[in-house]
This record gives structure tokens, C-alpha cells and sequence, in this order.
């Protein structure tokens, strides 16, 4: 018998269903999963999959990404490291931190720049491979460096312009390297003002969707001028509904869960507002959302 993943690591999962694992409530199950702690165990999880030439998928909150029902095959790998430094306005934090979370660290430990972030539902890594961003701001304006471990297997800093940021992009949407912790700069702050406004823009995203129904934010990127989800909405489909996937009825860029969805039937929606928005205004709508498992 060939040595599989169980037997190098230990914790390791069978079949996880990963509608457990994604802000959706979709997914078919995982073949093996494994849940990181550390940075350092990130790493040697990561060498012992491509080791053994097992397929990867490295997971943050899930809340970018659609998982088909059939599952994912081989290994994925939840980053849930939470490590981190500070030096005066420099700080250094693990892939696996709760965006949120770590936003409010910063506001307390006296530095400002990120709150426009606090209300993003992911990790660390998975905003910095996407460039997140909300209310004018994103990612990359505060990004000193990240350390990724690259295909070769190598630690290694990358500078923040050979993270090649723009607009939800990053050179980690074509690449094999995996976030291992990113370094940000920030700027003194006043906690009072900085709380305020995390408290602003909380009410401003709730006011505009309800963050309690399952979804996975945006469903396609802005095509450039025009907001997708005003395309969407001036064709009349919000609301629009098959099976338990809904266009939500607030926002139109949002896909949502209504209640039992499968990810076969959001996929149906998100290909007929592609049919609908080429057809009227000839603009192809592109996927903010990762497909995974198709
Ligand atoms: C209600 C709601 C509101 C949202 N609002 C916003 C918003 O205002 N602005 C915005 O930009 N986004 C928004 N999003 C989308 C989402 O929260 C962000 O894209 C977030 O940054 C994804 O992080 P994650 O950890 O959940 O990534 P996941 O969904 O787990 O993964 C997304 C991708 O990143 C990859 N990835 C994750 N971690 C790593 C790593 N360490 N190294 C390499 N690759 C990695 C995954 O493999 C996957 O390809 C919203 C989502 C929801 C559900």
C-alpha cells in the first residue's frame, strides 16, 4: 500500500463535508482535511501533500469561494494560524487570522489604516490573494511584504510590488506560492476615532445586505465603469431564484443561499446574469468567486 496523507499527518480528516467550511453552507466533502495551528505546521502539511503529489487547496474562511457538491479531491488545508508581531507601525501577521479580528487588534494596539476592512469575512490570506477591498480602500495600500512558501518549497519575503496588486488581483491568483504571513504598515491611530468608524461602515454593509444569509459576497468583479450590481439590477433580476440559489433582493451582486442551495443551481443563476448582462449590454461579467471542485 502507498503511503497516503493520514499516515504523514496526523489529524488529518476523511471526507469533511465542506458546507461546513464555507460562508455558501455548500460544498461536497473534502477527501482529507487537515487544520493548521501554526505557521510552521502550515508549511510541513503543504510539503507533505505535494509530496506525495496530492491535489491542494489551501482555505481560508471560505467566504470567496463555491465548492462543488461533488466535493474536492486530495487535500485542503485550513489556515487557521493566528501568530503575530508587532514593531512600532510594522506588523506581522499569520495567513490564518480573522480579518475582523485582527483589524480591531490593530485599532487597540493604537495603529490605524485597515478598519475600512473590519467587515470583510475572511482571512488574512485569503484578502491579500484577492486584494479585498471596501469603501475606497484595499489591501495592497497597507501591505509592506508577505511571506509566502513558494512552489519549490521555499520561505521566502516577497515585496509588495512583486505582489503585483490591482483591482481583486495579485500575482497569488497565478501562482502556486501559499501565503504564510503578511507584514503591514500602518500609521499611529486614535482608538476612539478608528472604533468610530468601524462602527460607520459596519452599519453602512448591513444596511445594503443582510450578512446573516449565506452567500459569498460579490459574485463577479466590477467590470471597469460599471458596477456589476447595477447591471444586474437594471435587467430586473433580483430575486430571481433556482431551486434554493436567490439573486439577492438587496444586493444584486450577491448570490445567496436561500435555504438547501447546491452549488449547481448558483451556478445556473451565475450563468444566466452572464447571458442576460452580454446580451443587453455586451460586457462579460467575470467570477470574483473561486469555483472549486468543477
Ligand atoms: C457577506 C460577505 C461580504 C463580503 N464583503 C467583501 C468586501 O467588502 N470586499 C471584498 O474584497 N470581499 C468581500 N467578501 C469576499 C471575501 O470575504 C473576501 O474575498 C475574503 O478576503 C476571502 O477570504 P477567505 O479567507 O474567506 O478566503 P477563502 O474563501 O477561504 O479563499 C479564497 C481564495 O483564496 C485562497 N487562499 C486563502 N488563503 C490563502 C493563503 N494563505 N495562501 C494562498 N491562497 C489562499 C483560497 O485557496 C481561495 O482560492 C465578502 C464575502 C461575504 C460572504
Amino acid at each position: 500500500m502507498p503511503i497516503d496523507i493520514t499516515q504523514k499527518l496526523t489529524g488529518v480528516i476523511e471526507n469533511e463535508p465542506m458546507s461546513r467550511h464555507t460562508t455558501y453552507r455548500i460544498g461536497g466533502p473534502a477527501e482529507f482535511f487537515y487544520r493548521t495551528k501554526t505557521t510552521d505546521d502550515l508549511v510541513k502539511a503543504i510539503i507533505a501533500a505535494r509530496q506525495l503529489q496530492l491535489p491542494l487547496f489551501i482555505l481560508g474562511r471560505g467566504s470567496n469561494i463555491l465548492v462543488a457538491d461533488k466535493g474536492i479531491k486530495g487535500l485542503v488545508i485550513s489556515v487557521e494560524t493566528t501568530e503575530r508581531t508587532k514593531n512600532n507601525n510594522l506588523v506581522t501577521v499569520a495567513a490564518g487570522a480573522g480579518l475582523g479580528e485582527f483589524v480591531i487588534w490593530t485599532i487597540n494596539q493604537g495603529l490605524a489604516g485597515l478598519e475600512f476592512a473590519s467587515g470583510i469575512p475572511g482571512t488574512i490570506g485569503g484578502a491579500i490573494r484577492g486584494n479585498a477591498g471596501a469603501f475606497g480602500s484595499e489591501m495592497k495600500e497597507f501591505v509592506e511584504s508577505v511571506e509566502v512558501l513558494t512552489a519549490g518549497n521555499r520561505r521566502t519575503i516577497l515585496s509588495k510590488s512583486e505582489c503585483a496588486f490591482g483591482y481583486r488581483e495579485s500575482v497569488f491568483k497565478h501562482s502556486d506560492d501559499i501565503i504564510l504571513t503578511a507584514t503591514f504598515k500602518l500609521r499611529p491611530g486614535n482608538k476612539v476615532e478608528s472604533l468610530a468608524l468601524v462602527d460607520k461602515y459596519t452599519k453602512q454593509r448591513t444596511a445594503k445586505q443582510d450578512y446573516s444569509i449565506p452567500s459569498a459576497g460579490c459574485v463577479f468583479v466590477n467590470p471597469s465603469g460599471n458596477p456589476a450590481a447595477k447591471l444586474i439590477d437594471e435587467l430586473g433580476l433580483k430575486g430571481t431564484r433556482i431551486g434554493d440559489a436567490q439573486i439577492s433582493s438587496t444586493h444584486a451582486n450577491f448570490i445567496i443561499n436561500a435555504g438547501q442551495a447546491k452549488a449547481s443551481e448558483v451556478i445556473k443563476l451565475i450563468a444566466l446574469i452572464k447571458e442576460k448582462v452580454k446580451e443587453k449590454y455586451g460586457i462579460e461579467l467575470h467570477e470574483e468567486i473561486h469555483l472549486v471542485g468543477f
